[in-house]
């Protein structure tokens, strides 16, 4: 059988009946959309995060761009954010008329360079937006600092970051609001698509609550400002109530599985993930370094193990974002880093057998 970086079918064979379950409790409720199950999870995660409040939406592309929108980023604006990133963060970006500009990121942890931000505001600069990569936290007080100054919002982008922390605090619960995806691969991951920005300001939690639901309070049938159809699924945010009581078993999961892999290949020249000081991380992808990634990657393809690159294309290279006029050679640790990082198989129910076969056939070609 091959071996691949992620495999959401053990899980279900163990939690079955419970996701079925919470199919059956949506299923007969006589509510479909923006039901119980939404309100409970919303209440529910909030409460998990330590945030006042959370809105579900439709997926973690919406969720960046809803933040963005509730807290009045638009055109003219400019958006500092990193260009190793999913794709997504920076679409959002785009989505709502604002300008990206990319910082670099660190050598040692691949996030967002915070030293390099300063300079990078200008007048149009609106909204800082560290993405918490990998499963760990941006350095955030050198952050909150320049926001507090330069009159900024915040914007986490939390996709790959559900229960990692940062000196105590919870990824989502430090900036103005936090976009969270639960697309199945995630952390905490839905059956399908969905999302969710919290935030702990009234205002902006009901600018969301609008804008998620055409631009409309949900009893006047008037739009005010036109919003969209964002909400998130009622069976899936049954199905996250059920996965969020469990997330603490998740990420210990995810954590056994990193310190396996540490133990196993400390030894070898392959770079490991470091993490920061103050940083609890939720290991939502575990990325490696080394320069003879290509060939690794192949020797391991012939054992049937699957590797993935998170990310190989850095944003700011990609045809589609030429318009932004960052050339290559613009952000030498991203680009160096796009050519070397790939990231081994990484979910709590990785069965140990399968770690041990990644880990001899990454032996043998290191
Ligand atoms: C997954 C992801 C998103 C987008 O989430 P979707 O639910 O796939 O739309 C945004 N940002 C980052 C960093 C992600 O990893």
């Amino acid at each position: 059988m091959a071996t691949l970086v992620w495999d959401y079918l053990p899980e279900y064979e163990s939690e079955r009946a419970d996701i079925l379950d919470a199919v059956e409790t949506v299923f007969s409720s006589g509510r479909l959309v923006l039901g119980r199950s939404v309100r409970g999870f919303e209440e529910e995660f909030a409460a998990y995060l330590g945030v006042r409040h959370c809105a579900g939406v439709d997926n973690g592309t919406n969720a960046v761009k809803l933040a963005l929108q509730a807290l009045g980023v638009g055109p003219g604006d400019e958006v500092i954010t990193v260009s190793n990133t999913a794709a997504p963060t920076v679409l959002a970006i785009d989505a709502v008329g604002a300008t990206p500009v990319f910082a670099d990121v660190d050598a040692g942890t691949y996030l967002m360079d915070v030293s390099q931000v300063e300079a990078l505001i200008t007048p149009r600069t609106r909204c800082l937006l560290p993405v918490h990569l990998y499963g760990q936290c941006v350095d955030m007080a050198p952050l909150e600092r320049l926001a507090r100054t330069h009159g900024l919002v915040i914007v986490e982008d939390c996709a790959q970051a559900h229960g990692a922390r940062h000196h105590g605090r919870t990824a989502g619960s430090m900036g103005h609001a936090a976009a969270f995806s639960f697309y199945p691969t995630k952390v905490l991951g839905a059956y399908g698509d969905g999302g969710a920005v919290v935030t702990g300001d009234d205002d902006t939690d009901r600018a969301l609550r609008r804008l998620r639901y055409y631009g409309m309070e949900q009893t006047y049938y008037v739009v005010e400002t036109p919003g969209h159809n964002s909400r998130l699924d009622e069976v899936q945010a049954e199905i996250l109530r059920r996965k969020l009581t469990r997330l603490d078993d998740y990420l210990a999961g995810r954590r056994a599985v990193a310190a396996r892999y540490a133990e196993a290949l400390s030894g070898t020249d392959l770079v490991l993930p470091a993490t920061a000081p103050g940083n609890e991380h939720a290991y939502y992808l575990y990325v490696v370094r080394h320069p003879r990634r290509d060939e690794i990657i192949e020797s391991l393809r012939r054992h049937d193990i699957h590797l993935n690159i998170s990310y190989p294309w850095p944003i700011h290279t990609m045809s589609g974002f030429a318009h932004l006029g960052r050339p290559r050679g613009s952000l030498p640790v991203t680009e160096a880093l796009a050519g070397e990082i790939f990231s081994l198989p990484m979910y709590p129910s990785l069965p140990a057998g399968l770690q041990d076969k990644v880990i001899a056939a990454l032996h043998a070609v290191l």
